[in-house]
């Protein structure tokens, strides 16, 4: 079982956490943080310090960063965003991005700047259709072209990655993996949007719930169809150090688990008494399932 153990980092100030956890990896860099709780957005030049910082104190770790995720719960008034009815379904993250290309090109200049030598991967959130990633791609082609007019050095070596979050995302998985160099699962949202139950409202549990027969098979599907397809697919969402659905997730041939660094010691404990062969028999076995009682029995 080759698996990446990895830490989510929302700044600077987390790498400190990061190597103290055991973590080998960042595998998820939630950049929004930078953006709330201010009056405007930060500069390019603010956030080229920032991002410059994390690269320069991972000391060569490798960190998939993911770009702006603003709307749904997270909130910046100087967005002037306007009211919606439903913001998780709303303009949330790479909608945000395209609505607002000034923002978006100023953070990609930022992070292409800073991460012109180091070891990374660009990840897009909230992708629900092959033709947001390339235009979010196209996108990163043209400020690259501007900061090579420019004259100013930038990063041409990172990974392009996409976020499955979207059930219309995973289903397309067979299609995405012709176009990225890594998949990253974000089951707090594919969770959501897979069973329509909001992550954050308490009422909702038995609905939110990770046992949920159709909500495994779709990672299933797109676990197994990376690995054939020799693409890494890791999980960042806060299932990825469930005591129980480690072993599915391991049965199903992920190759990154990422979360908050105070997990990973006993995740890479529990992973160490696993046998593959059996977290292969027991994804069978959940494949066969019918109700989410059943699921929960073959633990
Ligand atoms: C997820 O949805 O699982 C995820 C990692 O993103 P966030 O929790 O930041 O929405
Ligand atoms: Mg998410």
């Amino acid at each position: 079982m080759q698996i990446t153990l990895a830490a989510n980092i929302s700044g600077p100030d987390d790498v400190t956490t990061f190597f103290k956890s055991d973590a080998e990896a960042v595998g998820l860099y939630r950049t929004e943080f930078l953006f709330l709780d201010r009056t405007a957005a930060p500069t390019e030049d603010e956030q080229f310090s920032v991002y410059k910082k994390v690269f320069d104190n991972l000391n060569g770790k490798h960190i998939l960063i993911r770009t702006l995720d603003i709307g749904g719960d997270k909130q910046a008034s100087y967005l002037n965003m306007k009211f919606e009815e439903n913001p998780f379904l709303g303009v949330r993250a790479i909608r945000l991005c395209f609505q607002r290309p000034d923002i978006f090109k100023t953070q990609l200049r930022a992070l292409l700047r800073a991460g012109s030598d180091a070891s990374w991967g660009l990840m897009f959130p909230m992708i629900s259709q092959l033709e947001e990633l390339q235009d979010a791609k196209t996108i990163v082609t043209q400020v690259q072209q501007e900061l090579r007019d420019e004259g100013v050095s930038f990063s041409t070596k990172h990974q392009i990655g996409v976020m499955i979050e979207i059930p219309s995302a995973a289903w397309m998985i067979d299609v995405f993996t012709q176009h990225v160099d890594f998949v990253s699962i974000g089951t707090n949202d594919l969770l959501q949007y897979t069973c329509a139950a909001d992550r954050l409202n308490p009422e909702l549990k038995a609905v939110y719930n990770p046992f949920n027969v159709g909500f495994l098979r779709q990672i299933q599907h797109v676990l197994t169809t990376c690995k054939k397809q020799h693409v890494s697919a890791g999980i960042c969402g806060s299932l990825s150090h469930h005591p129980d659905l480690l072993q599915f997730f391991i049965g199903c041939g992920v190759s990154e688990l990422s979360m908050t660094a105070q997990h990973i010691l006993k995740t890479r404990a529990l992973i160490a008494g696993l046998n593959a062969a059996h977290c292969k028999q027991l994804v069978q076995k959940i494949m066969t399932c019918t109700t989410t009682a059943e699921v929960k029995k073959c633990f």
